[in-house]
């Protein structure tokens, strides 16, 4: 019988439910079980692809080419499992699928009501992912305990109680214990609205995980224990933490993981958490600093480069390298470059986007990068700009441009495939979802990924035309990867540059804090042998670390 863990928050979006949820997958996978997960989000959207990234943070991709909530990148990373797009349901979807079902007529006449076609629909969404061959399904409930919004999903986990078994369900919420400065105390009293909120939906959690600035005493566990009725064992601490790869640790320490196990009756398994701990050692000894610069156009939020940011972090982590990451707006890139202020970087990204905006700001990066010999590593539209910009200044071709940015250009480089011209719902045309690609012997990317036919995930329209193919390749530029009938490019690299790498694809996604994405590590190599090669003290210091 499949168990369920439900992870509600309270008091204040962001208190990291995402990752107390990851964090309790990871542990309970280092016990042997098998954990999937799967996020509710409350708002109307069918899926986030259509979101704003200044509003709504990265969409994370998933194999099977769902646009998805950010927290599936965080539940991916933690217990290393790819995900679906089953793994996300906002109440659009929902609703979309009562609706389509109710002018199907398959109520046969009844009135359609959120209890019980609603909460059965969601419920519908749970026991998809109950498989056979799934032990424990996480489920995350989105928004705050309180909201208007999430009722029908706190209606739906509290019915799963009676169906699938008091021993087979968990509750678990996420709260906030603030510091009020004044009074020099931790307050607990949010904690107990939140939890008094949750119980007025019939929802009694087995467990409070109470976030806070610093640790919290016994005392205190005490009193929410005794005012919250969850047992002291199941009031567990999350204090900061300095980063993200730690806290299934502290969790454990804690002894969520245990006292989860206890209700679900899975206690006679013990974890290994030996791999982890060593990762969580490793990320505390990085020492040597690189400076990269990521180059975008939603830097004010950096959300909206998620998993760009934690597979660079990953690649830091295999050498033992700690990352400062400078976020440079694309549009403040000219007026940088004009002061001489981007030569300290020692590596950069243009990552991917969508739009107009910035987009000379970052071929004037790309070029900057590649004259003076800086790593930089192009996603997907960063790809694109590097091809756009290695045209215009080693092709001599004025103006060139992908179509999405000028429609009239004389040199669309970057163009919609023949395929996709004639379409006019723009939401039927992208490339998403896993692609193979076959990487030329003897170049960068195939050293890198060490094989030949490599899968990442893909989320774009346009593509490298192949008209410039054969000039870009006389002039050094390379197609090192290409879809395997040789119609697409997929991976750029210049051959006399250290890393001027690009890829249509976002390998960001399926980057592991234990198995960093192959360009991300690439990109890190390079851009710590040129701080390295900048700074001769920085080179004796790793000489005395080897010793
Ligand atoms: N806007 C570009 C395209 O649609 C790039 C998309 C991206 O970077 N994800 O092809």
């Amino acid at each position: 019988m499949t168990k369920h863990i439900f992870v509600t928050g309270g008091v204040a979006s962001g208190l990291g439910k995402g990752i107390t949820g990851s964090s309790l997958g990871r542990l309970l996978k280092a016990r042997g079980l098998r954990v999937t997960m799967q996020k509710f989000d409350p708002y109307i959207n069918v899926d986030p692809g259509t979101m704003n990234p200044f509003e709504h943070g990265e969409v994370f991709v998933t194999d099977d080419g769902g646009e998805t909530d950010l927290d599936l990148g965080h539940y991916e990373r933690f217990i290393d499992e790819p995900l679906t797009k089953d793994s996300n349901a906002t109440t659009g979807s929902i609703y979309q699928a009562v609706l389509a079902a109710e002018r199907h007529g398959d109520y046969l006449g009844k009135t359609v009501q959120v209890i019980p076609h609603i909460t059965d629909e969601i419920k519908r969404r749970i026991r998809r992912l109950a498989t056979a061959d799934t032990d424990v399904v996480i489920t995350e409930v989105g928004g705050t305990a309180g909201d208007i919004e999430i009722l029908p999903f706190l209606e739906a986990i509290r019915q799963m109680r009676l169906d699938a078994g008091r021993g087979n369900v968990c509750y678990v919420h996420v709260t906030l214990v603030p510091f009020i400065g004044p009074s020099g105390e931790q307050k607990t009293k949010p904690t107990q609205h939140s939890v008094t909120e949750l119980r007025s939906r019939g929802i009694q959690p087995d467990a409070v995980v109470l976030r806070s600035e610093e640790p919290i005493d016994t005392a205190l566990r005490e009193k929410i224990s005794r005012l919250c009725d969850v047992e002291l064992s199941g009031v567990v601490n999350a204090p900061d933490a300095s980063n993200l790869y730690e806290i299934p640790l502290i969790l454990h320490e804690e002894g969520l993981d245990r006292y989860v196990c206890e209700i679900l009756g899975l206690s006679n398994l013990e974890p290994d958490l030996q791999s982890w701990s060593s990762l969580v050692d490793r990320i505390e000894g990085s020492t040597s600093k690189v400076r990269i610069g990521i180059i975008g156009k939603y830097v004010s939020l950096p959300d909206a480069y998620m998993s760009v940011v934690e597979a660079l972090r990953h690649g830091g982590y295999q050498h033992a390298a700690d990352i400062e990451i400078e976020w440079i707006q694309a549009e403040d890139v000219e007026g940088l470059l004009a002061g001489g202020r981007l030569g300290h970087l020692d590596g950069m990204i243009i990552p991917g986007g969508f739009g107009e905006r910035g987009i000379e700001g970052k071929i004037a990066a790309a070029h900057y990068a590649r004259e003076n010999e800086i790593p930089c590593l192009g996603i997907c539209l960063g790809l694109q700009v590097m091809v756009t910009e290695f045209c215009r200044n080693e092709l001599g071709l004025v103006g060139a441009n992908s179509r999405e940015f000028d429609p009239t250009t004389a040199h669309p480089v970057v163009d919609l495939m023949d395929s996709q011209r004639d379409v006019t719902d723009m939401g039927g045309t992208m490339r998403l979802g896993l692609y193979p690609a076959r990487l030329l012997e003897g170049t960068k990317a195939a050293a890198m990924y060490g094989e030949a036919l490599i899968y990442e995930r893909h989320r774009h329209r346009y593509e490298v035309n192949n008209d410039y193919r054969a000039p870009m390749e006389e002039q050094g530029l390379r197609c090192s990867g290409l879809s395997p009938d040789g119609r697409l490019v997929e991976f750029i690299e210049l051959e006399t540059h250290p890393f001027w790498v690009g890829t249509q694809a976002h390998p960001e996604f399926k980057s592991r804090p234990d198995r960093p994405a192959p360009l991300f590590q690439g990109l890190v190599e390079a851009a710590l042998s040129r701080a390295e090669g900048r700074n001769p003290k920085l080179l004796e210091s790793s000489a005395e670390s080897v010793d």
